[in-house]
């Protein structure tokens, strides 16, 4: 079973996501626990996610892959965005024991100036502060371009950030493939050497989810900016390398790539063709 879909918007509820995810062909899916941008939370009714979870089992769906607004920050050097920061981070992770055991996945943040050092403690901390043991969300590190002082640019940041936490078993790495890419992890010409690198820096037992992403710049451009699979720097084969990747089998695959629903559904027609195209293969050879 592959798990691909892409970011659906909460605005007509929980089932709606799911619904629409299905039309799509997909098979889990992100969404935002409130707008991208920051701003207050829409209220769980309790009916609407109930429905959400049946259809869910019913229909087979893998882990989904919820997103925090790109607005958290929780190393951010202003009061007023980690007060924002810590607030999001707690309200939307209770959010997501509704629909428990799926991700929560965040951006470590910017440390603007601060350095690293500080900014891991500080992220450590908001995540110490909130976390509970016996929760049933894994919350997602998210790699990332290294763009300004983006910290999670390179693997050894995230592990950092995930050691220096209380109750690390909580705490997952998503691989962004565009972010990588242009963090200067060469996933085209060396996928096995960066899947390598991972294992041996953060372990590939953390690694939980992937935003399926092509990228408009080149491998360490530090730009992240996204682009349709095949339309990019990355290429097709390669992302569709990803995809069939062994270690990377049954996690959850999202698209964040710049579409509308038409482009979605063929993205996911492609990555599922190509999956079918392996177990083909494989059925072959046990002939
Ligand atoms: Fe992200
Ligand atoms: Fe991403
Ligand atoms: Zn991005």
């Amino acid at each position: 079973m592959i798990y691909i879909g892409n970011h659906v918007s909460v605005a007509k509820g929980f089932l709606a996501m799911g619904k629409e995810e299905l039309s799509l062909g997909g098979t889990t899916f992100a969404f935002f626990t409130r707008n991208p941008r920051g701003g207050n939370a829409k209220e769980i009714v309790p009916d609407d996610v109930a429905a959400l979870r049946e259809l869910l089992q019913e229909r087979n769906f893998g882990k989904l892959v919820a997103h925090a607004p790109y607005t958290m920050n929780l190393c951010s050097a202003k009061e007023s965005v980690l007060e924002f920061s810590n607030r999001v981070l707690k309200e939307d992770l209770q959010k997501m024991e509704n629909l428990p055991g799926n991700y929560f996945n965040f951006h470590p943040g910017s440390h603007l100036g601060q350095g690293f050092e500080k900014a891991a403690d500080m992220i450590a901390e908001a995540l110490d502060r909130v976390i509970k043991p016996d929760q049933k969300t894994i919350v997602l590190l998210e790699t990332m371009a290294g763009k300004g002082t983006e910290v999670g640019g390179c693997f050894e940041e995230l592990r950092e950030i995930r050691d220096r936490a209380a109750i690390p078993e909580k705490i997952g790495v998503c691989l962004d493939t565009c972010h990588v890419w242009d963090a200067g992890y060469d996933i085209a010409d060396d996928l096995d050497g960066v899947l390598d690198e991972f294992d041996r820096v953060i372990g590939l037992d953390h690694l939980c989810a992937v935003h399926l992403n092509d990228s408009k710049n080149t491998c360490g451009s530090h730009k992240d900016r996204h682009e349709k699979l095949g339309l990019g720097q990355i290429g097709l084969d390669a992302l569709l390398r990803v995809v069939r990747h062994p270690v990377l089998q049954g996690k959850p695959f999202i698209l964040e790539t710049p579409n509308d629903n038409e482009g979605y559904a063929k993205e996911i027609a492609c990555v599922k063709a190509a999956q079918e195209a392996d177990r083909g293969s494989a059925d072959e050879e046990k002939l």
